[in-house]
């Protein structure tokens, strides 16, 4: 059976005080019992405090970023060492602002999958098609050529640790969501393409989510759907309610 995600990308959001507010929200109001595995990721500065805080709870803790290099004089950067001494084994690559914003090629990402592979650290690849794309039809292309490019090189053995998040980019932060059938139009195609690439056990069994917009509205819909095995969420998971109503969705 493959595992449900719901997993919560705080972005550039929350200082120290907020951060510890909303973590004591979700601690004390998530069900004892969830059908998904939980995980929030703060930013940087508030990782350490969270993964003690989160420790012995049932909600995980991820990275948004992590550095290819092992260590060395790359200024403001974080290695993957560091994350895994603090206890934080997640890691979010291939988010699309860093594609966009901070210019991370499909090189570079995969450049990091291998560095937080080595560190037996769990990825949460993500990748999406632009507007444009998809009016051009082109969005089937673009998302084989983001994965074959960001995680195809990879060995069979890492694929457990791989999860995958397809997030169309004008769907995020936008309101404008998927429709479930978009959704499942395209997680079928990507699970098809790692049937391809790597054989029936492995795409039977990687966790694909969708991200973009996702809101307690629309969650269980879109979680309906045979290849939706959860969701990365952006501004509904900066507020309790919101985020624990989506992971009950599922
Ligand atoms: P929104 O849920 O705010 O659209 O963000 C999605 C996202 O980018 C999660 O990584």
């Amino acid at each position: 059976m493959r595992k449900s995600i719901v997993a919560g990308n705080w972005k550039m959001h929350k200082n120290a005080a907020q951060t510890e507010e909303l973590l004591n929200e979700l601690i004390a109001k998530i069900p004892a019992k969830t059908n998904a595995q939980v995980i929030v990721a703060p930013t940087f500065v508030n990782l350490q405090a969270a993964a003690a805080k989160l420790k012995n709870t049932t909600i995980g803790v991820s990275a948004q970023n992590v550095h290819q290099a092992e260590g060395g004089a790359f200024t403001g950067e974080i290695s993957a060492d560091m994350l895994t001494s603090i206890g934080v084994n997640t890691v979010i690559l291939g988010h699309s602002e860093r594609r966009a914003i901070f210019n991370e090629t499909d090189a570079l990402i995969a450049n990091k999958v291998d560095t937080a592979l080595k560190h037996d650290m769990t990825v949460i690849f993500c990748f999406g098609e632009e507007l444009k794309d998809r009016q051009s039809d082109n969005h089937f292309n673009i998302v084989e050529n983001q994965l074959r490019d960001g995680v195809f090189h990879i060995a069979k053995e890492s694929w457990s640790k791989i999860v995958l998040a397809y997030e169309p980019v004008w769907a995020i932060g936008t309101g404008e969501t998927a429709s479930p059938e978009q959704a499942q139009e395209m997680h079928e195609f990507i699970r098809e393409t790692i049937r391809k690439a790597f054989g029936a056990d492995i795409a039977d069994e990687v966790s694909i989510l969708y991200g973009g917009s996702v809101k307690p509205e629309n969650a269980k819909e879109i979680f309906g759907k045979p290849d939706v095995d959860g969701g990365l969420i952006g501004g509904a998971a900066l507020k309790a309610d919101d985020f624990l109503a989506i992971v009950t969705a599922i």
